[in-house]
């Protein structure tokens, strides 16, 4: 079952979506937690694992995994209109409370729902960097050492965004007293890269990349100072609010996608995350530096930032992939559901983001996310061989997936299923997922709840 060193481990599937795309039957093998094989139409050998339907896990490109612990808290008006601003002043009065320990605990518990949703790696946009009085701890990267024990027990890949914060506004405007717990200097911040870089050691395939947290809290000169710190990924939040636009203009006459396009060397190793309010100049300015926009739809829905003008970008050959954000609801499928759903809701037609009218909305979207994905958060993904081994069955046996074979298969599971349609996910190579549920769930959970008690009881 599990895979180490040079063993190969070998894995049958009634049906596989293979980078050439579905096969089946197909036997795979797997070791040092790569695919080593791929052996279309042969049966299955004595001792293989048998499996159902077989897709490449999907990667998950942004997280802010703590947030797991306040979801649903924010649900309610108050008299001035709720927005994305209250949210935030909630989010900081959760974290007030919130010590190395607990925060731990609730990413565990986030990372283990990802997984049994069907992501297999997580980008953490890691922010929460101090001590709660805003003392820098003595290990500087205690919080991101949280973060990477939290995935290795939990089992998911990890893409470590370190998050450089300055600033409480456009212009260099200083942090807020709520902020203390986030801010750097760029060599406070290059002392926390050395020990991310230690804290991610013990992980067999880490990303390390690097996060400026929006133009509010990065002045351009910080921005420059920053990126030859780290050659991974850069993730950055943009223009996820028209408040954030307006700011951006009344400072720069720029919009915020326009400035970081003008003003910074935006390239296949960067993730624009959100994007929101983006114009079409914007837009094609995107495309045409091969980046990621990072979606969130769950989150955006929740904290009502708008909606991406996804047909226009991905029409143009934007690339995306999706995120969980807030993790106010972790779930693989619905983020997709929810892509798809915003734009039918706001073109009134249906099936509007895949390209080719012939093909199918759940495979275009799948695919599509997957390859976005893994871009962002610096991996490969796709089965074939040399390809991580990060592995999710779908249940062959659940009512959404019933007499469905290849491109309906996916449609079934994003479209139709309730949840319960992942069965099985491996990760590098190893199981972590059986019958829908992650091995560790129940400690994970008793480890959470104690959490959640000390930090809200
Ligand atoms: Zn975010």
């Amino acid at each position: 079952m599990t895979t180490a060193g040079g063993a190969t481990t070998h894995f049958w599937a009634r049906q596989a979506l293979l980078d050439v795309g579905w096969a089946g039957p197909v036997r795979l093998g797997v070791a040092g937690g790569r695919i080593v094989s791929l052996e279309p139409g042969q049966p299955a050998g004595p001792g293989d694992e048998r499996l159902g339907i077989l897709v490449p896990g999907l990667g998950n490109l942004h997280s802010h995994a703590f947030q797991r612990g306040m979801a649903g808290l924010t649900e309610i008006g108050g008299s001035d209109g709720d927005s994305f601003w209250s949210w935030r002043e909630l989010m900081y009065r959760f974290l007030d409370r919130l010590g190395p320990d607990s925060f731990q605990a609730i990413a565990e518990q986030a990372y283990v729902e990802m997984l049994e949703s069907g992501f297999t790696r997580v980008g953490e946009f890691h922010y929460l960097h101090h001590d709660t009085d805003g003392t820098p701890f003595a290990a500087r990267a205690e919080m991101a050492g949280r973060i990477a024990a939290a995935a290795q027990r939990s089992g998911i890949g990890l893409t470590l965004l370190p998050v450089f914060y300055a600033h409480a506004d456009f212009g260099g405007a200083p942090p807020s007293p709520a902020q203390r717990r986030l801010v750097h200097d760029i060599d406070g911040f290059a002392t926390l890269l050395e020990g991310c870089r230690q804290a991610l050691q013990p992980l067999e395939d880490a990303v390390l990349g690097v996060a400026p947290h929006s133009l509010r809290a990065v002045t351009g000169e910080e921005l420059a100072a920053l990126l030859p710190l780290v050659d991974g990924p850069v993730h950055i939040h943009i223009a996820e609010q028209t408040r954030e636009v307006d700011g951006c203009l009344a400072w720069s006459g720029r919009r915020p996608v326009q400035w970081l396009l003008e003003n910074a060397p935006v390239d296949a190793r960067w993730c624009l995350v959100h994007a929101t309010h983006v114009d079409a100049a914007e837009v094609r300015g995107i495309v045409d530096r091969c980046a990621v926009v990072g979606l969130c739809p769950i989150t955006e829905a929740n904290l009502g930032d708008g909606v991406f003008p996804m047909q226009a970008f991905t029409r143009a050959g934007g690339r995306f992939g999706v995120g969980s954000d807030s993790n106010v609801l972790v779930d693989a499928a619905e983020e997709l559901r929810l892509l798809e759903y915003g734009q039918r809701l706001q073109l009134r037609a249906r099936n509007v983001l895949a390209p080719d009218p012939s093909q199918s909305s759940g495979r275009w979207l799948y695919e599509q996310a997957g390859l976005g994905g893994a871009q962002a958060l610096g991996v490969e993904t796709g089965l074939r061989v040399g390809a991580p081994a990060d592995l999710v069955e779908l249940d062959d046996a659940h009512p959404a997936l019933l007499s469905r074979d290849g491109d309906a298969l996916l449609d079934g599971w994003l479209f139709a299923a309730r949840g319960g349609a992942v069965r099985s996910v491996w990760r590098h190579g190893r199981k972590l997922v059986s019958d829908g549920r992650h091995l560790q769930r129940d400690a994970v959970a008793a480890r959470y709840a104690a959490a959640l008690h000390k930090v809200l009881g």
